[in-house]
């Protein structure tokens, strides 16, 4: 990637700013400042004009509401937060990772900005001309706050999450957006190869989406590493409009709960609830939801500036509480050639997705077996194996294994599954076991509304 402008943008600032770029006996690098704790705010101004920056509308409950290039940025900036942004999913090139920093460092999404912005409003968007060999550029100063340009031409942005068809003309938006957020938090240019904050990418720059070791310690560098008593949003749970946060490390009083506004607009100032006492030694939180909030992140701030007084982000809608994701349980029968078999699920039990696909491996090569559910988990030996799923049983899916003994099974999500839990098991034939039965290990699903 040829980012040689943007760097020269970057030295010309600091040198205008009388900054000193600090001797490079470090991969990583740095532009001479951080963001203050009152700098942790994000927006995007969608004005992306290519089609396919804007043509991907699948819900991720991980990143509830967005879709778009709106949806792209946001899990590029929360890629560096402290740890994982819910249960990390929303990126198939990294599998439920996103969230990597390590560092007292989270940022907050504030939701879309109906403009521009100045150059330390903190807004994310397109500018209309052309880049040359510049595919995108961060305005500094650092600790005051920056802003983010993607020139339109001559690239061709895309949204993701999948794979980018098309010519080297064509790029990723999330992946390059993790690589510019990395300026604004302070970070240089790296010389470790395959680094997020390396000049040179590949594959349309998707891999600049997920941060890497080298990444990891500039960022650590600058904020610290992610203190034990940070403050730690863990789920949420929901009551009419009062929201309870669990978590760890809030103060006895005095916490502050951040929003994402539901409209676009403000001024980037997180919608905030202050004054907040928490109850159970710090691990539980209660607030009334403010009328502006929307779907977005929660952040838990406590008393002071320091960059541990903020909790990660953890993913927030109003209308739900969090789903959780499919989970195995109890061992599976060995097969007669020796195999374990394994029953796994993709996606959510969710009305809202409406993804979820479980998976069936180390089965029978062109065999026959068939999904079974209950509504309550058991362990009952039987055919020398474990029935894991308790009566009365639903037979979901007769179906044959592929070739190499895998099979592909969708739950429709329909509505009166909703709020219910289901238990799901795989019974097969092996032709060369005692009983001719295989059996593989349970599966809980929670639907939820
Ligand atoms: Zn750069």
């Amino acid at each position: 990637m040829n980012l040689r402008r943007s760097l020269l943008a970057l030295v010309t600032l600091i040198g205008a700013l009388g900054l000193v770029l600090p001797t490079r006996t470090r991969a990583w690098t740095l532009l001479g400042g951080e963001l203050d704790l009152s700098q942790r705010d994000f927006r995007v101004y969608n004005n992306f004009s290519d089609a396919e920056a804007n043509d991907n509308t699948d819900a991720d409950l991980n990143f509830p509401g967005a879709s778009g290039a709106v949806l792209a940025i946001w899990k590029a900036c929360v890629e560096w937060s402290s740890e994982l942004h819910g249960d990390g999913g929303g990126d198939p090139h990294q599998p439920f990772d996103i969230g990597s920093g390590g560092a007292n460092f989270d940022p907050s999404f504030q939701g879309q900005a109906d403009i521009i912005g100045n150059t330390n409003a903190n807004i994310i968007s397109q500018i209309d001309s052309y880049g040359g060999g510049t595919l995108a550029y961060t305005e500094l100063p650092i600790a005051d706050g920056w802003r983010i340009r993607f020139f339109q031409d001559p690239t061709v942005w895309h949204d993701g999450p999948g794979e980018i068809i098309g010519g080297s003309e064509h790029a990723d938006i999330q992946g390059i957006a993790t690589h510019e957020f990395g300026h604004a938090l302070g970070l240089g240019h790296s010389t470790v190869a395959g680094a997020t904050m390396a000049t040179l990418s590949s594959n349309h720059y998707i891999p600049m989406r997920s941060i890497e070791p080298d990444d990891q310690a500039g960022i650590q560098y600058l904020y610290g590493v992610k203190a034990t008593d940070k403050p730690h949003i863990e789920t949420y749970t929901l009551s009419g409009d009062t929201l309870t946060i669990s978590g760890a490390n809030f103060d006895t009083v005095g916490n502050e709960v951040w929003f994402t506004p539901a409209a676009p607009g403000g001024d980037g100032t997180p919608l905030a609830v202050s004054g907040l006492a928490s109850s159970g030694g710090g691990t539980s939180l209660s607030v009334t939801i403010p009328n502006a909030a929307g779907p977005g992140d929660l952040l838990v701030k406590r008393a002071g500036l320091d960059h541990a007084a903020l909790s990660n982000p953890f993913p927030f809608d109003p209308a739900r509480e969090p789903c959780a994701s499919p989970s195995a349980y109890g061992a599976a029968k060995t097969t007669s050639f020796g195999s374990t078999p394994i029953l796994s699920a993709r996606g959510y039990g969710s009305a809202v997705t409406d993804d979820l696909v479980l998976d069936v491996y180390n089965g029978t090569m062109n065999g026959w077996g068939v999904l079974f559910s209950g509504p309550a988990p058991m362990s009952l030996p039987l055919f020398g194996g474990t029935v894991h799923v308790a009566p009365p049983f639903v037979r979901e899916t007769l179906f044959q294994f592929n070739f190499v003994g895998i099979a592909e099974l969708p739950v429709p999500v329909d509505a009166a599954l909703l709020g219910t839990t289901r238990y799901y098991q795989v019974w097969f034939e092996d032709p060369g076991d005692t009983f001719g039965v295989g059996l593989t290990n349970g599966l809980e699903v929670q639907f939820c509304p």
